[in-house]
């Protein structure tokens, strides 16, 4: 048997949430870390921007509140995210009266949160990962491209055997890999999923008007869709308005969604439609991306020195644009707690902290519970309720919009939770 490489935690998967869990290990604390990935960024900062260009049509993110504030205290550039402040978000039932916004200047707040297109934030979470290995080499170390092959879990370690046939010893195993492979079966971990029978269609488009930093969620016939705002310079030469539209779609409206697939002129027809005429005309569509959409929930985020984060830990509809910012609580949480164990354990002159203990991923666990399944159920409820046909539940939401906007007390409440600001939660240590 070759060499085998030791690290506190193994990190399988470098996406957007392995990458920010990592540079969360790196920053917090200073146990050792490494990242297996089969096609890590080409390992950070020499990441290829011809491959992974933040074109018009990439995929954006809503980012909340305290997800900014967690990336800047990673010391991830929000300079390089050429990210759009959202100031107002209006909620509306297209045909209806029922209509609400969140306004940031009237909960006295700078913005509700930013719109970045993935690409950028991958990019920026590379190039501080790079910076972190070159660095300190021998506490963050890479594994791309190569995967998990086999995994064994023993009392006090686990033992993975990588596809390039390298062996690596961990306390805990951190699954990020997106749900994408068969090493939580492996690892012990079920799931439950719901197939919503739909699929979203993303595409960037660009209107008349300027957006004044103004999101829209509206429920159509057609099934609820998102514009979020996009900054003007991911499209300089255009003078109008920039978004990023999430529209889902019953998954058997395959020949609706095929045309809008194919035909710019009928797409951006439909869209204008639904949409009404507050921005002028859409003028120009990229191309479209269809997702399935599911909820794929594990059951359980802990099993024998493993936890599971982001999408593998909980697939989300992206109705709401909750999957990442849960993903990065899940791995601030984590982080946190990391450092306070290793805090105390320093206290106690005890230098041979153990993070894949069992009480300490009960703790995270119950730390998550919550929250969890807060936004988990909300998602899902909303999903169910704003794909509903049925009048007595239309009228219901469009009661309850009304209602909302004149009861600014549960309109604060709803967008500091939107933001991911917890009431209860304290961050341990830093200066969130
Ligand atoms: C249409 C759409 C819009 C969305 N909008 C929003 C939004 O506005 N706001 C928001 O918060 N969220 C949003 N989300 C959700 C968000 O995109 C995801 O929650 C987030 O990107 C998940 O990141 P991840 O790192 O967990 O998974 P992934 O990004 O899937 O990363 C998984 C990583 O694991 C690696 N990997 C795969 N297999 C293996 C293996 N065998 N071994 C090792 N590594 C492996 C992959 O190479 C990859 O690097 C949206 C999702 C969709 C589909």
């Amino acid at each position: 048997m070759g060499e085998v490489a030791e690290c506190d935690i193994a990190i399988v998967g470098g996406g957007t949430v392995g990458l920010t869990l990592a540079l969360g290990m790196m920053t917090f604390t200073s146990l050792k870390v490494a990242v297996i990935d089969p096609q890590l960024l080409r390992s950070g900062a020499e990441s290829d921007l011809e491959h992974n260009t933040p074109q018009f049509d990439a995929r954006c993110l809503a980012l909340a509140g305290h997800s900014v504030d967690f990336l800047a205290a990673l010391d991830v550039s929000v300079k390089q995210l050429s990210a759009c402040d959202i100031h107002d978000i209006q909620v509306s039932d297209a045909g209806f009266i029922g209509k609400t916004y969140l306004r940031a200047g009237q909960l006295n707040m700078a913005r509700l949160g930013i719109v970045t297109p993935i690409s950028h934030l991958n990019q920026a979470l590379a190039s501080r990962f790079s910076q972190w290995r070159d660095e300190q080499p021998d506490r963050l170390i890479v594994f791309a491209p190569d995967s998990v092959e086999a995994a064994r879990q023993h009392q006090s370690q686990v033992c993975l055997t990588l596809s390039s046939g390298k062996q690596l010893s961990c306390r805990c195993v951190a699954v990020a890999d997106g749900g994408r492979s068969p090493l939580s079966q492996a690892l012990g971990f079920s799931f439950s999923s719901t197939d919503y029978a739909q699929t979203a269609i993303i595409a960037n488009v660009s209107c008349e008007q300027p957006h004044a930093n103004q999101a829209f969620e509206r429920f159509t016939q057609h099934g609820p869709l998102a514009l979020l705002p996009l900054a003007a310079d991911l499209s300089p030469a255009h003078s109008g308005g920039l978004y990023s539209l999430v529209w889902t779609l019953d998954q058997h409206a395959t020949e609706f969604v095929q045309r809008l697939q194919e035909d710019d002129a009928f797409f951006l027809a439909s869209l204008h439609e639904l949409v009404g005429a507050h921005h002028g005309r859409f003028t120009t569509v990229s191309e479209r991306h269809v997702y399935p959409l599911q909820l794929n929930c594990a059951e359980r985020v802990i099993a024998h020195r493993s936890v599971l984060f982001g999408n593998a830990a909980q697939t989300l509809h992206p109705i709401a644009g909750q999957g990442f910012n849960l993903g990065l609580r899940d791995v601030y949480d984590w982080v946190m707690q990391c450092q306070a164990t290793e805090q105390a354990s320093l206290a106690h002159t005890d230098d041979s902290i153990d993070i894949g203990e069992w009480r300490h991923l009960q703790a995270y666990q119950a730390r998550r519970a919550d929250d969890r399944s807060a936004v988990i159920s909300a998602t899902d409820t909303l999903v169910h309720t704003f794909s509903n046909h049925h009048w007595p539940l239309v009228m219901g939401r469009n009661a309850a919009l009304v209602l909302l906007d004149h009861i600014p007390m549960i309109k604060r409440q709803m967008a500091r939770r939107a933001m991911g600001y917890r009431e209860r939660a304290q961050p341990l240590q830093g200066d969130l």
